[in-house]
């Protein structure tokens, strides 16, 4: 059996059983989670963040290296950018539209008077940005900065090319750390579907049915969103832009967009969204190892939408009226929050205080949402590595003709 079958078993297998249990037996579901459930994710989870750090600084010194002239590293970079922040600014008009069309903060009632949400501090967005470059970056590799890690491989790539053959022996050893590496890919990814289970299984049975009863026309407009931006910006993309039949890019990337969906983390993922866009879609490797752990950590579109629907959501909770200028602030605050937002699990509702902060929405209103957030985190991390892959085949497809 093919190993994205096999994913896809387990994600409704797990989807059943974290149903059932948390239908028919809660009570034995804590029991469960904690010795069985809950240790099959976190052995899955270990495994592939193991490989995450030295993926990327290893494929990205390779891409650069293999890209040769800086021109057309500049090219790339302005391309890969450019998709970015269209298809994000794309994403959260689709999101607030959909939330004016349905208000699912005017239907029902929600306990305004009792939510209370305490805003961890986010990082200032200025800050992540002049922090790109590693003073240390041993202490970019040591605590995982994804983007301090970018910038010091690119550095390194670089190097690697302008030095020539005075550097060969160094980047025979990249070239075979990224072989390495690559194989530990294949060779965890043996482990997914059963992981895959395990954190399934945990994250619906810890759900309360109640709370998603309450707060289902929120959830279905954040879903539907997504899967309005996934088929129309990606599928459109895929098609009009790379000329490639949009059903062959999902049915290939499917096997990741499954990882993601039960990890909640674009990081994790990376070392599998990787290896499917470059063996699944055939994306070149230095194209991959550039635009993939860029998006990453830089393009999250799935948690714009939610930042999207989410703050038109508070807003009719609260009763507050958004003027023009102020829902353009918002798609301007919800692009900046989420390249700022990191590819770990629930960020991107941390970020969301930023953007209600920018129009002075109360923050207390995330409370209302946070119960529920968990299964459209696993949604929205699915469509935020998919516009990454989306991404990766145009780039690959509009260099590809450069060079006929
Ligand atoms: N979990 C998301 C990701 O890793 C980020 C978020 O929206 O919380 O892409």
């Amino acid at each position: 059996m093919k190993l994205s079958t096999k994913i896809i078993i387990a994600l409704v297998a797990g989807g059943i059983t974290g149903l059932l249990i948390n239908l028919f037996a809660p009570g034995i579901f804590p029991q469960l989670d904690q010795f069985v459930f809950t240790p099959l994710g976190k052995i899955f989870l270990n495994l592939i963040n193991m490989l995450v750090v030295p993926i990327v600084f290893f494929s990205i010194t390779l891409g650069t290296a293999g890209l040769g002239d800086p021109k057309k590293l500049g090219r790339i970079g302005l391309k890969t950018v450019s998709y970015f922040l269209i298809t994000t600014s794309m994403a959260i008009t689709i999101g607030i539209a959909l939330a004016y069309v349905f208000e699912p903060g005017n239907v029902g009632s929600f306990d305004t008077a009792n939510a209370e949400f305490e805003s961890k501090e986010a990082p200032p967005v200025s800050e992540t940005l002049l922090n790109i470059i590693p003073s240390n970056p041993i202490q970019a590799f040591a605590e995982g900065n994804m983007l301090q890690i970018i910038t010091f491989s690119v550095f390194v790539g670089f190097a690697l090319t302008m030095l020539g053959d005075k550097t060969k022996g160094i980047l025979n050893l990249v070239e075979q750390g990224n072989d390495l590496m690559m194989f530990l890919v294949n060779l965890v990814m043996k482990f997914a579907p059963y992981g895959t289970f395990g954190l399934i299984v945990s994250a619906v049975g810890s759900q309360g049915l109640d709370a998603i009863k309450a707060m289902g026309l929120y959830m279905s407009v954040v879903l539907l969103a997504l899967l309005i931006h996934t088929i129309f910006v990606y599928g459109s993309s895929v098609a009009f832009l790379a000329k490639k039949n949009p059903l062959w890019f999902f049915k290939g990337f499917a096997p990741a967009m499954g990882v993601a969906f039960s990890t909640s983390s674009s990081n994790a993922t990376l070392p599998i969204s990787m290896s499917t866009a470059q063996n699944n879609l055939k994306v070149p490797e230095p194209i991959s190892s550039f635009v993939q752990p860029l998006g990453a950590t830089i393009n999250m579109d799935g948690t714009a939408i939610m930042q999207g629907v989410a703050t038109i959501f508070i807003a009719q909770v609260f009763n507050v009226d958004l003027s023009f200028t102020q829902l353009v602030t918002v798609v301007l605050t919800a692009v900046l929050a989420s390249v700022g937002t990191a590819g770990v699990p629930g960020v991107g509702l941390i970020m969301l205080a930023m953007v209600l902060n920018s129009v002075g929405l109360p923050v207390e209103g995330i409370a209302l949402i946070i119960g529920i957030d968990r299964l459209l985190d696993m949604t929205r991390t699915a469509v935020n590595i998919t516009g990454d892959a989306a991404c990766a085949v145009v780039v690959a497809e509009t260099e590809a003709k450069r060079e006929l």
